[in-house]
């Protein structure tokens, strides 16, 4: 590729695209491309004034890959935009060889019990065969307890993919449905909030095969990796999310996950409520609990405090809580706020009212004077107890991520001749797709849709083409009559000594 420096304006969006780290700016404010360039076009797709010219010139021992549409151009000893194939003196392979079960168990973490559970190998380091007319690069049998199992491996380029992100936190991040954003492209949106934990869906189709695409796919191989992401939820939070770490939210760390709402804290921490204050509030964004108005409360014996709360009730004890900034992710910042009043006739100067956020990041506690007005006061040892009780049963507040993919679509034909057979074999059970040796959830319906954690699939296993498309090692394992039935590519099976043999001498680290 060539930059016509004529035209090109020095944005610097190519370098931001290109996946080897092949173009830098020139003192002039030009873009400059180097001998690292595998003619992958994915500067092109993105720069505003066509400034980048195709200058197909094969280069000195360079090899075209063939295993996706982009066909870079790779010279030897440099890898193919996809990071995962490398000419090893002119010939393409797998940058990490091909893994066995045995070699991914521990981080599966599961322990498969019928033979068809387990795939003989997986599918990290198989390789591609693109175009979906080949059969898929591995087709190994072998016999398991009595049972010829045969598993189909293959490193499959899904458009239909993305991610979805769970953070386990009440920091506000965002009103939901919010887009999700790095710098000012739109990579997901803010999805709806599971129990103590935001949901980001990034990536799908759309996003994967718009003008953003190939950022969006990088975005979701990053995270399914384990890397670290920056991204900024539109009118809200500025977010640094890790799988496995703490979220940082508008520069704060997330500590406890909550607990569950505040309504849920009454009943899981009521006969601690009952000594700690003649009135405990628990402040949460979705529910706010009110103890002695609430029926856990009253069924353990709490008598009505005469406190009244600025909130809308939901029924008794339990008012519905707004997003925010503040106490237990609500607009709360001073925590007397909630108060709105009380009845004289029962409220009587003296009672104490303990109020927390659900994680207990935040407790306080007050008393009421004869003037009407609460004065803060130290924590009893009692209001103490039920708050640190609250903390011990809080969760570390983390990100995880499942990854959704579609692999119904083309990448069938690696498996068998008969699509439509793969489909009805997974659903009825009769074949098990795991991704990277880790267990997939199927969901239900037609196609081939599955959910996996990423933490349980081997750190580089997810990779991406700038197609674009997100690249994911699958294998289905099923019994060899099964595969048979199901026109598989009979004539294409292997033996799984031989291929492992071949493995030992083909490993090139
Ligand atoms: S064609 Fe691909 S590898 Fe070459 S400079 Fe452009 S983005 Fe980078
Ligand atoms: S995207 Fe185009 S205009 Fe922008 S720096 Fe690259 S070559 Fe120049
Ligand atoms: S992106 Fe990867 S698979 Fe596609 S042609 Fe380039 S090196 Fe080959």
């Amino acid at each position: 590729m060539i930059v016509d420096w004529e035209s090109c304006v020095g944005c610097g969006l190519c370098i931001e695209v290109c996946p080897l780290g092949a173009i830098s700016m020139a003192p002039e404010k030009k873009a400059s491309i180097s001998d690292l360039c595998v003619d992958c076009n994915a500067c092109t797709k993105v720069c505003p004034k066509e400034a980048i010219g195709i200058e197909p010139t094969l280069k000195e021992g360079g090899v075209k890959c063939q295993s996706c549409p982009i066909n870079c151009t790779i010279k030897v000893g440099n890898t193919g935009a996809c990071q995962r194939f490398v000419n090893w003196n002119g010939e393409l392979v797998r940058n990490v060889p091909l893994q066995r079960y045995e070699d991914v168990k521990e981080i599966v973490g599961e322990d498969h019990e019928e033979a068809i559970r387990k795939p003989l190998i997986t599918g990290i380091g198989a390789g591609t065969t693109y175009p979906d007319t080949k059969p898929a690069p591995y087709i190994v049998q072998s016999r398991l307890k009595g049972i010829d199992v045969v598993t189909v491996v293959t490193e499959a380029p899904l458009s239909y993919s993305g991610i979805k992100v769970k953070v386990d936190t009440d920091l506000h991040m965002g009103n939901e449905g919010a887009p999700v954003l790095i710098g000012k492209k739109k990579v997901g949106h803010l999805c709806t909030e599971e129990y103590g934990s935001k949901i980001l869906s990034l990536g799908g189709v759309n996003l994967l095969t718009g003008k953003d695409g190939i950022t969006v796919a990088k975005l979701i191989v990053d995270i399914a990796n384990r890397k670290e992401v920056h991204l900024k939820v539109e009118d809200g939070s500025e977010l640094t999310l890790q799988v496995g770490k703490p979220p940082i939210i508008n520069g704060e760390m997330g500590r406890r996950m909550r607990v569950g709402c505040g309504s849920a804290s009454m009943g899981l921490f009521g006969r601690y409520f009952l000594d700690a204050a003649d009135e405990v509030i628990v402040l949460d964004a979705h529910l706010i609990g009110q103890f002695t108005e609430h029926a856990a409360g009253r069924e353990l014996g709490a008598k009505y405090s005469g406190l009244k709360l600025k909130a809308r009730k939901s029924t008794p004890g339990r008012y519905f809580g707004e997003h925010g900034r503040g106490w237990g992710g609500t607009p709360i910042e001073d925590p007397l706020d909630i108060i709105d009043g009380f009845e004289p006739k029962i409220a009587k100067p003296g009672m104490t009212v303990l109020i927390t956020e659900t994680t207990a990041e935040r407790a306080a506690m007050f008393r009421l004077g004869k003037n009407g007005k609460f004065t803060p006061m130290e924590l009893t040892p009692e209001a103490k107890r039920a708050v640190d009780m609250i903390a011990s049963n809080c969760q570390p507040s983390r990100v995880s991520a499942v990854f959704v993919g579609g692999s119904g679509g083309s990448a069938r034909a690696g498996v068998t001749k008969i699509p439509i057979k793969l489909n009805q074999a997974i659903h009825q059970n009769r074949a098990k797709l795991t991704v990277g040796g880790a267990p997939t959830y199927i969901l239900p319906g037609g196609g081939i849709t599955f959910l996996v954690d990423v933490e349980k699939v081997m750190v580089r296993a997810f990779t991406y083409v700038p197609t674009p498309a997100t690249v994911v090692p699958l294998e289905y394992t099923m019994r060899l009559k099964e595969y048979l039935e199901i026109g598989g590519h009979k004539e294409k099976i292997r033996k799984l000594r031989d291929v492992l043999k071949e493995i030992r001498l083909k490993s090139y680290g």
